[in-house]
């Protein structure tokens, strides 16, 4: 009887992958994989092993989330072994909730095989501690695809005066507006924010700036980014190393 492995690939670096995701990856039969799962992971997998690309450029999905939902319940009804590989960890914004249920609602087994996710990893390589004792006592993952103009948000923006960290993922195009969104709800104009661009991996670029300037100072960085808002951002001046 097949079963479906909704595994989470890490956040870049290769090695941020877990025991369990690689003996499910050395035992696949099919990979069904994403833009952002790093594709050195796919060598791992075992001769003979089939390779499905479903990801998304730039926003812009290849295939839409329905079709791909099929896809790997199809993959289901072909072979034992199905590998489904999101960057990251495939509940935090990988619509990992959807593609289980999917296959829970048709009678296919299915195991979530968690990542380290790139909300806490891509800071942790930068040199930022998404909390830490004194300076933030918890830290918030938001998306930051909704436009913070939006009238009708889900975003409980009043909630944000605190100095808790915040982490917008899918964000860098709003960036902008997000800084803006931050200053009108009473962030001082100076407070510390930091975009990271592919985290984790050898390409990793960090920039730190303020809510005012970060949008000059970021422009030119590429995706995947996230950006980190809080206080802990000034810590990296201590603590960053990956790139010393
Ligand atoms: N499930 C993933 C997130 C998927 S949403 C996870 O847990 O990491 C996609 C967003 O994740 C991107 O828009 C970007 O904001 C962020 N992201 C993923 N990989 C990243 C990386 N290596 N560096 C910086 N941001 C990354």
């Amino acid at each position: 009887m097949s079963k479906v492995y909704l595994t989470g690939a890490g956040p870049g670096d290769i090695e941020l992958l877990t025991l369990k995701a690689y003996r499910v990856i050395k035992e696949a039969d099919v990979i069904i994989y994403d833009r952002l799962a790093n594709p050195e992971i796919l060598k791992m997998s075992k001769n003979g092993c089939e390779f499905v690309y479903v990801g998304k450029e730039d926003g812009r999905h290849i295939m839409p989330q329905d079709d791909i939902n099929e896809t790997i319940y199809q993959n289901s009804l072909k072979y034992e072994n199905v590998v489904r590989l999101k960057g990251g960890d495939p509940f935090v914004f990988g619509r990992g909730g959807e593609e289980a249920a999917y296959l829970q609602e048709r009678g296919v087994r299915f195991e979530i095989i968690p990542g380290i996710t790139s909300a806490v990893s891509a800071p942790a390589y930068a040199g930022i501690p998404v909390t830490h004792r004194g300076i933030a006592a918890s830290f918030r993952v938001v998306t930051g695809h909704e436009s913070p103009s939006k009238k009708t948000s889900q975003i409980p923006w009043e909630n944000y005066k605190t100095d808790d960290t915040i982490v917008f993922l899918m964000s860098l195009h709003n960036l902008s507006k997000i800084s803006k969104k931050l200053i009108e709800i009473g962030k001082p104009s100076n407070y510390p924010i930091a975009v990271i661009s592919k985290g984790t991996t050898k390409d990793q670029i960090v920039v730190v700036g303020t809510l005012e300037d970060i949008v000059d100072k970021a422009k030119d960085v590429p995706t995947p980014a996230l950006i980190v808002v809080g206080q802990v951002v000034k810590l990296r001046e201590q603590l960053k190393w990956f790139e010393t």
